[in-house]
């Protein structure tokens, strides 16, 4: 998995290529390296195939594209067991399927062939985290429901010990010939066998567990790791555990989308963290020692003489790591002075006292505006 290539590399396109232009390079290089055209050197062909295919798997989807760009390959590894190692999400990968399903459409769009492998559905889960999870990462055991392929048959629908036999309606070409007398003559048509739905085959023995269809549904727990850093709103994505592909097609993936709740204090912006922290306008006048809340406990914080409601101060790497770095963001702490209300009449006469011993040069700001003001209306 280390030495995973970049696949920006793989396609040999910038970071910002268009979806064309990542297109074309695949293209290009499936051509060149499809197995079938390289039978000199079929295994280091097929290996450089399906890096491509993979790379262009991902970068073509516009949210594929995006949590790459964001996570890395970290996002598509993401099993607590894990898949051995880069490519593995590709067993049972038909090289003809994608071959044909990218260049078919181009190339006239025959229509597709039952017998074609055909990649199974992604699934979605949605899954909730706290503010805190979604900081460090976690690890959950989910329950989901998914299509995979029947043990009992091996995905043929067959019964144990039976296989499908040749359909004898269209003696297994998949297709039966028509043909229409009418008064401007015969006309043959060509249609779908529906007696086999263009497989060639039936199944005369269905399997007992699956029906026949090859797939069953069922339910499974998955251990998934969110990786740390993760934002509301993202996706991760758990390579194969989608439903079962058809004819030896890739399972699809199951895409986990992520929401997080709201945090007590916290502002998230990016990998920084935003509060506000309330002081005394007595404070805030003679300096004080404050404990300020992180996502990693409580600081110590001096806050300085005379300082101002609305100071920003940072707390550096006090932030959210970000996802496959060592790096954190920056807390960002705004102050805010708070005015106490309804005090006593003894309470405000001390006030009133300092006011009296405070002359007007201790106020900075006020000071400057009221000159600006005088300047004003002379
Ligand atoms: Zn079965
Ligand atoms: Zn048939």
């Amino acid at each position: 998995m280390a030495d995973k290539r970049d696949y920006y590399e793989v396609l040999g396109v910038e970071k910002g290529a268009s979806g064309d232009e990542i297109k074309k390079a695949y293209r290009k290089l499936a051509k060149k390296y499809h197995p079938d055209l390289n039978p000199n050197d079929k295994e280091g062909a097929e290996a450089k195939f399906k890096e491509a295919t993979e790379a262009y798997e991902v970068l073509s989807d516009d949210n594929k594209r995006r949590q790459y760009d964001q996570f890395g390959h970290a996002a598509f590894d993401q099993t607590a067991g894990g898949y051995g190692g880069g490519g593995a999400g590709f067993d049972g990968f038909d090289m003809g399927d994608i071959f044909s399903s990218f260049f078919g459409g181009g190339f006239g769009g025959q229509r597709q062939n039952p017998n074609a492998p055909q990649r199974g559905r992604d699934i979605a889960y949605n899954i909730d985290l706290t503010f805190e999870e979604a900081c460090f990462g976690t690890e959950r055991e989910i329950s989901i429901n998914h299509l995979e392929k029947c043990e009992e048959c091996n995905g043929s629908g067959a019964a144990k010990g039976s296989s499908p036999t040749t359909c004898p309606t269209c003696h297994g070409t998949g297709q039966v010939k028509t043909v229409q007398r009418t008064p401007l003559g015969n006309f043959q048509s060509v249609r779908t066998c529906s007696s086999c739905g263009g497989k060639g085959t039936i199944i005369k023995e269905p399997c007992r567990k699956c029906g026949g269809k090859g797939t069953v549904r069922n339910g499974k727990k998955v251990r998934v790791k969110i990786p740390a850093g993760i934002d509301n709103g993202q996706q991760v994505y758990i390579r194969n555990e989608g439903d079962a592909g058809a004819n030896g097609g890739p399972n699809g993936d199951l895409i986990l989308n992520v929401r997080v709740k709201p945090h007590k204090i916290f502002i998230r912006q990016g990998y920084d963290v935003l509060c506000d922290y309330p002081i005394s306008f007595v404070q805030a006048t003679l300096g004080a020692e404050v404990q300020v809340p992180t996502i990693d406990g409580k600081v110590s914080y001096t806050i300085p003489e005379g300082t101002q409601t609305g100071t920003v101060f940072r707390l550096k790497g006090k932030g959210i790591q970000k996802v496959n770095s060592t790096q954190r963001g920056d807390q960002y702490v705004t102050i805010k002075i708070e005015i106490p209300k309804d005090l006593s009449e003894s309470q405000k006469d001390i006030l009133r006292h300092f006011d009296e011993k405070v002359d007007s040069s201790k106020y900075k700001q006020r000071k400057s505006f009221f000159e600006k003001m005088k300047e004003m209306f002379k």
